[in-house]
């Protein structure tokens, strides 16, 4: 019965398709397949390799049970890690390299819309490609037997399509993390949603609020962080508003301001594109204009206002951070890049140790400012783009001062805590405090760095701490 299994599938693969595997890859599935064990690379490593992309991770699906895939691979003396055995998912060590294993396998009914009530291992390649998400990601691939594409995955690569394996209604009904996948892969790939898949999708997005916020944010994250996260971020807003409802505002919003060419939505959709690839970035170009439906006003001149609005951006996107569980560092840079995206800094010296004490000294921080802020100015009117040479200037500026050390710490004041202490401040915060305080006073050189003027201020501060 295996061998009658293994020569039909053998036929139907195309061997004439060759692309190239690691070796740590070839010699797992030769481990496998000496003991008799079909084994195939699947998913994302099939699929960027034929896209001619390098695949990130390299997945294995076997016919072996998990137990003797760990048998064999420290038989042939491949460290071995129980990372989901449940689901029959081994991580294996191949000389340095960690590949996923997992034992061919289809999926129960899912009653939740989320997990699948079992899993059942199976015998078969072509059960375990049927329970995968999307045809482009349901392809199997081995070095000597070439392609396995039962469901013409290639096609849709050639085309650009994301099509639902199977029919599209209940595979969303299953799994409605799927829903988020479609457009995570429409956002990394640029492709486009098949009508059907499509249509199923907006049918069953409701089911989005079932699905556990932890794997909706790993999409949601891949996604914004996508090459062409602006066609999705203006096609399917409202799919994405059920996650992130504080962007619905933006859609269709006016602004009325010369400024401004495009509406809140399409402005936000080209800035995020712009803007490097990095999740924090990313966040804060998401949100970084999300408060301005909320602080519109319109002037005598019939001219749009926003005043405040980085502030109510930046609360919308703590409150969306807190719900999506965002990782507490990622979302603090985030929320200092959206609450000074509109600041305006000037190429002097000056501003420049302004915005880099507001990004609480951070180099990261402050590159990624630069980034956010050019992004914003080449998403507004074209008369407006003087502002990027401006803002080249301030990281100039940043990257020379730098250089020459001209930042400093409160260790580099003239005077220190004891200083302090001895104008007559108990020991305790409050020193730290108007330490903290004469040095930002230094920084934008509105106090000498000199040890009389520098205890001058400290009487003066005295009175307010
Ligand atoms: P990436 O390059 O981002 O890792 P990937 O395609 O490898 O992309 P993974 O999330 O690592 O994506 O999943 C690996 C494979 O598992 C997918 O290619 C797909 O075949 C399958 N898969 C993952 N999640 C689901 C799901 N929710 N429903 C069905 N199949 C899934
Ligand atoms: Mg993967």
């Amino acid at each position: 019965m295996k061998h009658e299994e293994h020569t039909a599938r053998v036929a139907s693969s195309d061997p004439s398709v060759t692309f190239e595997v690691p070796a740590a890859a070839q010699k797992l599935l030769s481990v496998l397949e000496s003991a008799h064990f079909e084994s195939w690379l699947v998913g994302g490593f099939v699929r960027d390799s034929l896209r001619n992309t390098t695949p990130h991770d390299c997945d294995i699906a076997t016919q072996a049970p998990w137990q003797q895939t760990e048998t064999l691979c420290q038989q042939a003396g491949f460290p071995t890690y129980q990372t989901g055995i449940k689901h029959g998912t081994l991580s294996v060590n191949v000389e340095g390299s960690i590949i996923e294993v997992t034992t061919f396998r289809k999926e129960g009914f899912y009653s939740d819309h989320r997990h699948p009530d079992s899993v059942e291992f199976v015998d078969s390649i072509t059960t375990d490609l049927a329970r995968r998400d999307f045809t482009i990601n349901a392809m199997a691939y081995h070095p000597t037997r070439g392609l396995y594409d039962p469901f013409d995955g290639r096609t849709d690569l050639a085309h650009g399509t994301i099509r639902c394996v199977g029919d599209a209604p209940t595979r969303f009904d299953e799994d409605a993390l799927r829903i988020v996948r479609a457009l995570r892969f429409a956002a990394q790939l640029g492709f486009a949603l098949e009508p059907t898949t499509e249509a199923a999708l907006y049918d069953k997005q409701d089911l989005l609020g079932v699905v556990a916020v932890e794997r909706i944010t790993t999409e949601l994250e891949k996604m914004i962080c996508g090459d062409f996260i602006k066609d999705v971020l203006m096609r399917y807003l409202d799919v994405i508003g059920l996650i992130l409802p504080e962007l619905l505002p933006m859609k269709g919003f006016d602004q009325r301001t010369p400024y401004h060419i495009y509406d809140v939505l399409e402005h936000t959709a080209h800035v995020v594109s712009y803007s490097r690839p990095q999740p924090t970035i990313r966040w804060a170009a998401l949100f970084h204009d999300a408060g301005k439906p909320a602080t519109f006003s319109v002037d005598e001149k019939g001219i749009g206002h926003m005043y405040g609005h980085p502030e109510v951006s930046e609360t919308l996107f703590l409150q969306a951070a807190k719900r999506l569980r965002l990782p507490r560092q990622l979302t603090n840079n985030a929320a200092l890049l959206i609450r000074y995206h509109d600041t305006f800094p000037a190429p002097t010296k000056k501003s420049v140790r302004k915005l880099y004490r507001r990004l609480n000294y951070s180099d990261d921080l402050f590159y990624a400012m630069c980034n956010l802020m050019r992004a914003d100015s080449r998403s507004q009117a074209p008369w407006t783009q003087t502002r990027l040479a401006t803002i080249d200037s301030i990281e100039q500026c940043f990257t020379r001062m730098r250089e020459e050390e001209e930042f400093f710490s409160v260790k580099d004041l003239a005077i220190n805590g004891n200083d302090v202490i001895g104008c007559g401040i108990p020991a305790g915060p409050k020193v730290g405090a108007i330490l903290d305080q004469l040095m930002h006073e230094v920084e934008e050189e509105a106090l000498k760095n000199t040890r009389d003027a520098l205890l001058a201020r400290t009487r003066e501060l005295m009175q307010t701490y």
